[in-house]
């Protein structure tokens, strides 16, 4: 058996998710937007089975998303892509990065991350070989320690893995520090993997900017894009990738044995989206705000405190005052490991409740499930007082989280 993935846990998302249908709580853990994507889109991808695109397409793609993904590209963040050399097509953002690994990684080399982060890539990086150095934003905003990110590179490095709208905090990223770290790409000669799978989901005032648009990083970023979070399809699983075809072209021969292809029917329809449906991503950020407004009034009156944010659709809520001493384990079970610091359970955290507690005591008597942070970090000692609130759902849904917690808390 391989040893990393034979004591890895379930990932946290499936665990809450589970946890609030046992209990029947307001489920504000795992991303998943109540409401859908365009009609035109659910119409083109059924149309597509009737008219016989059901067999194997492209290991790379339809053309049809492929020259999409392009032109989304250069409309979006004035990126030039070549379509038939620099785009490849995946089942989800999900695989796009396991292939990333994968194509790109030789074992030893050095990748460095910022902590925390997205609880896939810690297995998959390390399941490729590669030695991460966790990078910790600082709180409250999750800025970017510039000159700790400067001391990360040794000569091992080969790659900065970067994911603006950040996954768990909704940090996008500033232009400085993007400036910073396309510095260190080029005077390192190192690579970027750039998670942008939120691109459009920022809100007014900021502005989502590729790394890959700066000057001199065309030729060193492959970026990720993602239907589920463009389009609000989650489960269609449809992701996108583009790149300088030398960095591409190894991530495709690792596509190629793990998944060979994407369904087509589904492919056509996102091809659809990103060509006819930009009003719809584009209202994404402001309606989002919105409803994070509304879930901050909620928290904020019950004495959460709430740190800065300005996409993606996470909210980071710091929890210390809520979380009770001496409580290692409230009962629900022995441990609780997260999926990215496997083997990490609730006793090897400070004494009393921590955010694992916290989060199961609320799901299971509380009535309202969020995400504890800690296992999103990747290096030592993580904060143990924070929550993420995924608030994509509808207005009826925050009101009646606020309403549950008042009564709880
Ligand atoms: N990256 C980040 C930062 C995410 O939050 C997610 C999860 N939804 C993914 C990648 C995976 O995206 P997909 O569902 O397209 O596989
Ligand atoms: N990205 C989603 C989140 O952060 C979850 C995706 C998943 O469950 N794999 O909540």
């Amino acid at each position: 058996l391989n040893e990393l993935f034979s004591s890895l846990p379930t990932t946290i998302f499936e665990v809450m998710s589970k946890l609030a249908m046992e209990h029947q709580s307001v489920n504000l853990g795992q991303g998943f937007p109540d409401a859908e994507g365009p009609e035109s889109m659910k119409k083109i991808a059924s149309a597509a089975m009737y008219d016989f695109h059901n067999q194997y397409p492209s290991l790379l793609g339809v053309p049809e998303l492929r020259q999409a993904v392009a032109k989304h590209s250069e409309r979006e963040q004035g990126i030039p892509v070549d379509w038939a050399t620099e785009t490849l097509v995946t089942v989800g953002a999900t695989e796009g990065l396991a292939s990333a690994f994968l194509g790109l990684i030789n074992p030893g080399d050095e990748v460095i991350m910022f902590d925390p982060m997205y609880d896939s890539y810690t297995s998959m990086a390390k399941r490729s070989g590669a030695t991460i150095k966790p990078v910790r934003l600082r709180l409250p905003d999750f800025s970017v320690p510039l000159d700790e990110l400067a001391a990360a590179v040794g000569p091992a490095t080969k790659m900065i893995m970067i994911n603006t709208p950040h996954n768990p905090s909704g940090k996008v990223f500033t232009l400085p520090e993007l400036e910073a770290i396309a510095a260190l790409c080029i005077k390192h000669d190192l690579i970027a993997l750039c998670d942008e799978v939120y691109e459009h989901l920022v809100f007014r005032g900021a502005k989502h900017v590729s790394l890959r648009s700066l000057p001199g990083m065309e030729e060193r970023c492959v970026r990720l894009g993602s239907a589920g979070k463009t389009f609000s399809f989650t489960a269609w699983k449809v992701g996108w990738m583009s790149g300088p075809a030398r960095l591409l072209n190894p991530i495709i021969k690792a596509h190629q044995f793990l998944v060979f292809t994407v369904p087509s029917s589904l492919q056509r329809a996102v091809a659809h989206g990103l060509d006819s449906e930009a009003e719809f991503y584009h209202s994404l950020g402001p309606s989002l705000e919105a409803k994070r407004q509304l879930l901050e009034a909620q928290l904020e009156g019950l004495g959460f405190e709430l740190l800065p944010a300005h996409g993606a659709y996470f909210l980071v809520a710091d929890v210390s005052k809520f979380l009770r001493p001496g409580e290692d384990d409230v009962g629900f079970a022995p441990s609780f490991p997260s999926s990215c610091a496997p083997g990490r359970t609730t006793k090897f955290l400070r004494p009393g409740e921590d955010d694992v507690g916290f989060a199961k005591r609320l799901t299971v008597e509380g009535g309202v499930t969020t995400i504890p942070i800690s296992g999103f970090y990747v290096g030592p000692s993580p904060p143990t007082h924070l929550v993420r609130f995924c608030y994509c759902k509808e207005d009826a849904k925050l009101k009646a989280a606020g309403e549950r917690l008042r009564a709880y808390l």
